[in-house]
């Protein structure tokens, strides 16, 4: 029923449910006015049926106000706030006036009780004091003044009841405050919810801004990772040629700044390749790792040591005195290799070779520097092991010659600039042509004709030489089939086999095809092979060896006496014959020792069941002392220097 009537009275204004009182109030407000309205309206026509015009026009007035205040409310429902204060006031103190006049009394207490709740309902407390002032104020006017029939008891009872209904507007008022209260706890707690929500948001934002740290960190990490990758050696942990390269470019400028000279030392370890080949790269690798270390410590903080290659590390000095202490810290460094290295119970011995490139007396730029040191490192160790060398004009020259060189040679490789000589191996006793050793030639358009000191160490240590090889080897045997055919031909050919043919994989077929080609006797061939490849991997040349030796093929040693091969070791090599080493007959008879070493030599191969050949035999007194020591086989310039083929069909094949 109270809400039909609060819509009735409000059903042209929005409220939402949190504004019930508001509706509740704005209803009762509109009710009232309607009332009043109704009532007035009575009230003016009576007042102009009895002819009291004066008031009629006071009433009509006030009609006319409450009408306009109806209109002012429906227009916004804020306009409330304006006219609660004024329209229910005015309103409420002219019905009790008209009440006032009402001949039942208790009609019109009930009317007077209900202006005041209702004044304290809607105004609050100071409103509904005031109203009930004004409604005492016009009864005790009332009765005064227009003699109406009020009697005091029912004051008094007025009086009581409006004081109890304030109590009660009061005890109301303060339910609201409690409720008011309950509404602030109910806040609080609200708020400490909101709190406790904030906090469970913020710590799982702490936890996800964790994380994301966390992942920020590997990132980070994980870049780091590629910049070791990118700029430092996975091995050694140093620095690598790139961020070398980039530091040594920086002390270049602040050197030009500063005038002060920077030293690249370039290290190079000698005998890493035999290590790595015999040992494994599992001790390579921890032998690199011992030197990589050796060099840290020997060396100031500031000096920035890199790897640069596989046995290959460099060295920047800057802030040094003068020239003559980056030599000592060079020897220093050779010293401190020098030391035995213990790994996994092998006591190693390593060497390295040092070249030193200044700033700027050597070259102003990095790549410039490092090449210098390069070259300074190369020319030690062709002086030996463990030196050091500062660089020098000639060095890069020499190198500039050997890359012409290289170039040149490639180039009469295409020619067909190479020719092979022969060189007769004789029998002394029976003063006859046994054998021909074929040697390489280099008919150069400018030079004329070179022997193999003007190209073979280049052609050895480029890959030329494996073509070199070849070629050689091919027209031999052709040129020596050819004697065959002729029926010339003597008992052997010997073609000498560097080590980096004899690791080609194309060898073996290589031999096979000339054999099948050239109708070539394989007993014929004779191939000579140095004790350095012997040595190099002993296990593994034996094996191959064997295989050559089962093609028919025969194997000497050449230039015997220069290697380190142990006796028991050659028992094992698959070898026919040995070569003695010119240096020890150059010297006979006047060397004793020379003679005592070569004696035993012989006697020792013919124990061994090898044939022994002189190498380099230029006097009829080394031909006499081999004779005397039964060293039958002799090759040399006592009977002939290398010739060409057409000179030997004519001197030793033709006769
Ligand atoms: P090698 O195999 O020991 O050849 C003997 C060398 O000693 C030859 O030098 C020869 O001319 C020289 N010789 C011989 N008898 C005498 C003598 O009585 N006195 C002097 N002073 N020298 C004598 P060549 O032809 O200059 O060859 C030098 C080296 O070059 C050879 O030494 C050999 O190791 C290498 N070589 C030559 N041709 C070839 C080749 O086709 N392939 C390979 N891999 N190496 C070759
Ligand atoms: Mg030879
Ligand atoms: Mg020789």
């Amino acid at each position: 029923m109270k809400e039909l009537l609060e819509n009735f009275f409000t059903s042209c204004y929005d409220f939402s449910e949190s504004e019930y009182e508001l509706k509740s109030k704005y209803a009762l407000v509109n009710g009232m006015l309607g009332i009043t309205i109704l009532f007035v309206f009575v009230l003016t026509i009576f007042l102009v049926f009895y002819q009291k015009y004066l008031f009629a026009l006071a009433t009509s007035t006030y009609l006319l106000l409450q009408i306009g205040a109806i209109f002012f409310l429906r227009k916004s429902k804020t306009n409330y706030r304006i006219v609660i204060p004024l329209i229910p006031t005015i309103s409420i103190l002219l019905i009790l006036i008209a009440l006032n006049m009402y001949p039942l009394e208790h009609v019109r207490l009930l009317w007077f009780f209900v202006a005041i709740i209702a004044s304290f309902f809607l105004g609050g407390r100071r409103l509904g004091f005031f109203v009930t002032f004004l409604s005492v104020f016009s009864i005790v006017f009332a009765n005064y003044y227009f003699n109406m029939n009020f009697n005091s008891y029912t004051l008094v009872l007025a009086n009581v009841i409006i004081l109890l209904g304030a109590a009660i507007l009061n005890l109301y008022e303060n339910r609201e405050e409690v409720s008011k209260k309950r509404l602030s706890d109910m806040n609080i707690s609200l708020e400490l919810r909101v709190k406790d929500e904030i906090k469970k948001r913020i710590l799982m934002y702490e936890e996800s801004n964790n994380k994301l740290k966390k992942s920020a960190l590997e990132l980070e990490k994980q870049k780091n990772s590629y910049r070791e990758l990118a700029f430092y050696d996975t091995l050694t942990g140093l620095p690598n040629r790139a961020l070398f390269y980039d530091r040594l470019r920086h002390s270049i400028h602040k050197a030009k700044r500063h005038h002060t000279k920077v030293a690249v030392l370039f290290l190079d370890l000698d005998n890493f390749k035999e290590i790595n080949d015999s040992l494994g790269h599992y001790l390579g690798d921890k032998v690199l790792k011992a030197v990589a270390s050796r060099l840290k410590n020997k060396i100031r903080k500031s000096d920035s040591l890199a790897r640069i290659g596989g046995d290959e590390f460099t060295l920047l000095l800057e802030d040094f005195r003068d020239v003559s202490v980056v030599g000592d810290i060079a020897k220093n460094l050779i010293d401190v290799i020098l030391e035995p290295i213990y790994i996994d119970n092998h006591q190693l011995y390593v060497s390295v070779s040092i070249g030193i490139g200044i700033y700027p007396d050597d070259g102003t730029d990095a790549s410039a520097l490092l090449k210098y040191a390069d070259a300074a490192m190369y020319s030690a160790k062709k002086e030996g092991f463990g030196l050091f060398h500062f660089y020098k004009k000639e060095m890069t020259e020499k190198s500039l010659e050997r890359l012409t060189l290289e170039t040149s040679i490639r180039q009469g490789l295409e020619n067909n600039e190479f020719v092979v000589y022969y060189q007769p191996v004789m029998s002394s006793s029976k003063n006859k042509l046994i054998g021909l050793e074929a040697l390489v030639r280099w008919q150069h358009p400018q030079r004329g004709l070179l022997a193999p000191v003007h190209f073979m160490e280049v052609a050895e240590s480029s890959a030329l030489i494996v073509q070199l090889g070849e070629y050689v080897l091919r027209s031999a045997a052709k040129q020596f089939a050819l004697w065959y055919s002729q029926e010339l031909h003597p008992d052997f050919l010997a073609v000498n086999l560097s080590v980096k043919q004899l690791h080609h994989h194309t060898l073996m077929p290589l031999l096979s095809e000339i054999l099948e080609s050239t109708s070539f006797c394989t007993s014929w061939l004779e191939l000579e092979i140095t004790e350095g490849y012997t040595m190099q991997k002993p296990k593994e040349a034996i094996k191959f060896l064997k295989q050559i030796r089962r093609l028919g093929i025969r194997l000497s040693i050449d230039d015997f006496g220069t290697g380190f091969s142990s006796l028991s070791y050659l028992k094992k090599l698959p070898v026919n014959k040995l070569k003695i080493d010119r240096s020890f007959i150059k010297d006979i008879p006047r060397h004793k020792g020379d003679m005592a070493l070569v004696s035993a030599i012989v006697s020792m191969s013919k124990s061994m069941h090898l044939e022994v050949v002189a190498e380099g035999v230029e006097t009829q007194e080394q031909r006499d002392f081999l004779d005397s020591i039964g060293c039958d086989k002799i090759q040399g310039y006592y009977f002939s220097k290398p010739i060409s083929a057409n000179d030997i069909e004519m001197k030793y094949l033709k006769k």
